[in-house]
């Protein structure tokens, strides 16, 4: 290791709080009775609850300790590709920490929930405004639950003309989800081949695209990166067909006020709020991916929907052509006040630049190591970049020893093998929110692990080396997971 790379991971032994159990030890102490003490009847209270017997140092140290095996974006950088892992300002915890909002209860009547629902009304508007649709439903928990709903409206627009369609077109830079989203709405998908630039051709769409085709759904920017510059000729070729077009916004972080989707011809799109609007995220929720839709599809939204008529703001349940209602109440409303603290306190012009600097990083790290790793697509990235292992093959190192490796200097790894479409693909989303100085200590542990490859290659199958548990038979931990510890 150099001497600015500095981190050595950490090991902490820490048993289960089971194991460091010892009879009769106790957190707490209970005041002196002044009263005399009554016999309970045993068969009512039984043994009690089986807890383990710890004082309280030891269970704030068990908890501190565990927290300690964890890493998260506080603790250093995350570039984990698709995933947009920035850094979240606490003051949008702090806003929706405010006890207006953490005590309001979903079922008080509406007269009592107007600030609540304001808030959902404006937040929707201010998606609205930056994606360029024109209305939008907060319901949906997750990108992938945002898909399911746009393809629930693709559906219910083609049974209101009076038509079943029964295909979907799906790049091969879509996200994963994608796919899994159509089938699960009943939708076929066909398979669209992008071009050599790695992005869709009109020519390719307009050979596939037919009548029993309900659309399309493109990522844009895509999984590689690259900005599908296409789209609007590709949306014309769809919608000449009676088909519609779906954009997955979940990297929005790209291209906030540079694209509008609803400018390009998009009838349905999802954000994720979790990512590119500051939630912090990564252990699987609670997230927020709203669906938001051109004029010509607002009424299948689901219900109900947040209003405002005259001066009072309701929840409105007459939508006859809606979807439905797609979560317990209006959704996960502290991901979307985090979202609207952080839309009015970055303003128009912070999100620009955000967009700005998320892609200015991510060809910066292009740029910096495209010698040392093979870059299969040498073009100007959008907000993440995609290497992959081929110029280390000789040495029998791999994409998952080099992000193993890349622990041990202390940074989260790249999400790897993905997309599907480069072999022993890297995938390197900074974001806006790393300093020069954490993406050049980055780009350095790149560099210096590539060194090490041309050294000792066989050193790397070890790796990593200074954290609490080494290489994880990762095919043993999926078909026998031990749980319990
Ligand atoms: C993360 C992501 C999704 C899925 O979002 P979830 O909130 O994890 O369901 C979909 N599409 C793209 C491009 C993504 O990056």
């Amino acid at each position: 290791m150099t001497e600015e790379l500095t981190a050595r991971g950490m090991v902490q032994e820490e048993p289960l709080l089971w194991e460091k159990s010892r009879p009769g030890k106790t957190g707490f102490s209970m005041p002196r009775r002044d009263v005399d003490p009554v016999d309970l009847d045993d068969s009512l209270v039984g043994d009690g609850p089986d807890f383990p017997h710890l004082s309280e140092v030891e269970v704030v140290r068990h908890y501190t300790r565990l927290s300690q095996w964890n890493f998260g974006l506080d603790t250093g950088m995350y570039p984990l590709g698709s995933c947009t892992m920035k850094y979240n300002p606490k003051i949008n915890d702090r806003q929706a920490s405010l006890s207006g909002f953490t005590s309001a209860h979903p079922l008080a009547p509406q007269h009592l929930s107007q600030g609540a629902l304001q808030l959902l009304v404006e937040l929707e508007r201010l998606l609205c405004e930056i994606t360029g649709m024109d209305a939008a439903s907060l319901q949906p928990a997750a990108g992938a639950h945002g898909e399911l709903a746009g393809m629930m409206i693709f559906s219910a627009f083609h049974r209101s003309n009076g038509s079943t369609r029964t295909k979907i077109l799906i790049p091969d830079t879509a996200h994963g989800t994608n796919p899994a989203s159509a089938a699960l709405c009943g939708f076929k998908s066909v398979p669209v081949r992008s071009g050599e630039k790695g992005i869709l051709t009109p020519e390719i769409v307009a050979e596939l695209m037919d009548e029993d085709t309900a659309g399309i759904m493109v990522t844009n920017p895509n999984t590689l990166g690259l900005y599908e510059a296409n789209l609007k000729e590709i949306a014309d070729i769809v919608h000449d067909k009676g088909g519609l077009v779906y954009a997955d916004g979940a990297n929005m972080n790209a291209i906030m006020g540079v694209v509008r989707p609803g400018d390009i011809g998009v009838d349905v799109m999802h954000l994720n709020l979790h990512k590119t609007f500051s939630t912090p995220h990564g252990g699987g929720g609670p997230g927020a991916g709203p669906v938001l839709v051109g004029k010509h599809l607002s009424k299948f939204l689901p219900t109900p929907r947040p209003e405002k008529q005259g001066d009072q703001y309701v929840l409105n349940e007459a939508c006859p052509d809606s979807i439905g209602r797609l979560h317990a109440f209006y959704g996960n409303f502290g991901v979307l006040i985090r979202a609207y603290s952080y839309i009015l306190t970055m303003g128009g012009k912070g999100l620009k630049d955000a967009s700005s600097y998320a892609v200015l990083n991510a060809n910066y790290i292009k740029e910096k190591l495209k010698e040392t790793y093979f870059l299969p697509y040498d073009q100007p990235c959008m907000h993440e970049c995609v290497f992959s292992d081929q110029l280390q093959k000789e040495s029998h190192v791999t994409t998952l020893d080099i992000a193993k490796r890349l622990i041990d200097y202390g940074f989260h790894p790249p999400t790897i093998y993905f997309p599907l479409i480069v072999n022993g693909a890297i995938m390197v989303e900074p974001t806006e929110t790393e300093s020069k100085e954490d993406i050049d200590r980055f780009i350095q542990a790149m560099k210096t692990i590539a060194a090490e490859i041309n050294v000792n290659p066989n050193a790397l199958h070890q790796s990593p080396e200074f954290t609490k548990v080494r290489r994880l038979d990762e095919v043993t931990a999926a078909r026998r997971p031990c749980l319990t510890c």
